[in-house]
């Protein structure tokens, strides 16, 4: 299993972070060590003192594939929800300035989390899906999937390209605007069309 992640997918967020409006999806991976298991803990690391949150929709993989075309692209994914892509904004920024790979910020042990999976039905329009992030009961990040630079489709296509999707697969589509730091006793939740999927707290 695999996550694959994709940045700068939202012109908000883009250009928040000062960033140019790319002109094919960015892509970055995390390693299966980076899936933060469900009930356990999530701890501060000890190598960033600016540790940001990332609220994204989370894509669950259901059938393998390469070269998928984008009017496939809908039977290779069946489950959805709220993840948070942790990010160690000081050594990306680092990172970014050297031109080095981002994984030491992006990919370390536990920086993926996702909440529980709802089903993709035939009547979910995947062009209005809203999600949005609470940190310590406040609302930080609204997102809707029709905002999306790259739709969930396209995205799968492009991957596809590069990469064999296989079952149990996650792919996580890009953050919104919002994106901000958090620290140890935080609590962050992640909504699905108002419903809570992830809650946790940063220790
Ligand atoms: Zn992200």
């Amino acid at each position: 299993m695999k996550i694959i992640c994709i940045g700068r997918n939202y012109p908000d967020h883009a250009a928040e972070l000062g960033n140019e409006i790319p002109d094919e999806p960015v892509i970055f991976m995390k390693p299966k060590s980076a899936l933060l298991q469900a009930h356990t803990p999530f701890y501060y690391p000890e190598f960033t003192n600016e540790l940001h949150y990332e609220c994204e929709l989370v894509l669950r993989v259901c059938k393998n594939g390469k070269y998928i075309q984008e009017r496939h692209a809908s039977n290779y994914y069946n489950g959805i929800t709220v993840g948070i892509d942790f990010t160690a904004r000081d050594i990306q920024d680092e990172c970014k300035k050297k031109g080095l790979p981002w994984e030491k910020a992006k990919a370390f042990d536990n920086s993926a989390a996702v909440g529980k999976f709802v089903d993709i039905t035939p009547d979910m329009n995947k062009k209005n899906i809203n999600f949005s992030f609470n940190k310590n009961s406040e609302p930080v990040q609204q997102g809707n999937s029709g905002k999306m630079i790259f739709s969930f489709d396209s995205i799968i296509a492009h991957i596809s390209n590069y990469f064999s999707l296989n079952i149990g697969d996650l792919i996580f589509t890009g953050t919104p605007a919002g994106v901000g730091e958090c620290v140890v006793g935080d609590e962050l939740e992640a909504f699905l069309e108002g419903a809570s999927l992830l809650k946790l707290e940063v220790k």
